[in-house]
């Protein structure tokens, strides 16, 4: 019989969440857990379960709309589009992130287009644009890609160094075997 590994996502999420703009934690609600470690369904244990509110707060300035158009709502990692039923769909990343612990600007320099998937993983450190080649790299050293560019939309060289050396080396500086 196959055996299926269950994670819970507080075992795979980092215990604070940041949109760029403010840094949240990741709530769990003890009211949700029961008194009893395993739930019974039939002879089926069910494993132990934690409800957890992740608080994402999403900034939609005129300067962050220009620059989605500049890219036509594409993500510029994987470049795929999301369709909406009343349009494309895309978010955009501050490398330098606009809150109190960083200060970063809001201005297009500062900011890619992203899919949420890797709106996601800027924000968690998980990858990051190589600040020589412009290569987007992960967390364990694999090439995922280049940053697709658009005319008129330059990033600035600093904010592509500041999130890789302060989000991203910092936050993998043990390596992914220590997370
Ligand atoms: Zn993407």
């Amino acid at each position: 019989m196959n055996e299926t590994t269950i994670y819970e996502l507080s075992e795979v999420m980092p215990i604070y969440w940041t949109d760029g703009i403010n840094t949240v934690p990741l709530f769990t609600t003890e009211a949700e857990e029961t008194n009893q470690a395993t739930s019974q369904t039939g002879n089926i244990s069910l494993p132990k379960r934690k409800l957890i509110e992740i608080v994402r707060i999403i900034r939609n300035t005129a300067v962050s709309k220009d620059v989605k158009k500049l890219h036509k709502n594409i993500c510029q990692v994987c470049n795929t589009p999301l369709f909406l039923a009343d349009g494309l769909y895309s978010e955009v990343h501050h490398l330098q992130p606009l809150g109190a612990d960083h200060q970063g600007p809001d201005i297009p320099s500062n900011m890619i287009v992203v899919c949420p998937n890797h709106h996601a993983l800027f924000d968690a450190g998980a990858i990051a644009i190589t600040p020589e080649t412009l290569k987007i790299i992960s967390y364990n050293g694999t090439e995922i890609g280049s940053l697709s560019q658009a005319n008129n939309h330059v990033v600035h060289e600093k904010f592509i160094k500041y999130h890789f050396e302060n989000r991203f080396k910092k936050i993998f500086q043990k390596g992914p075997g220590d997370l």
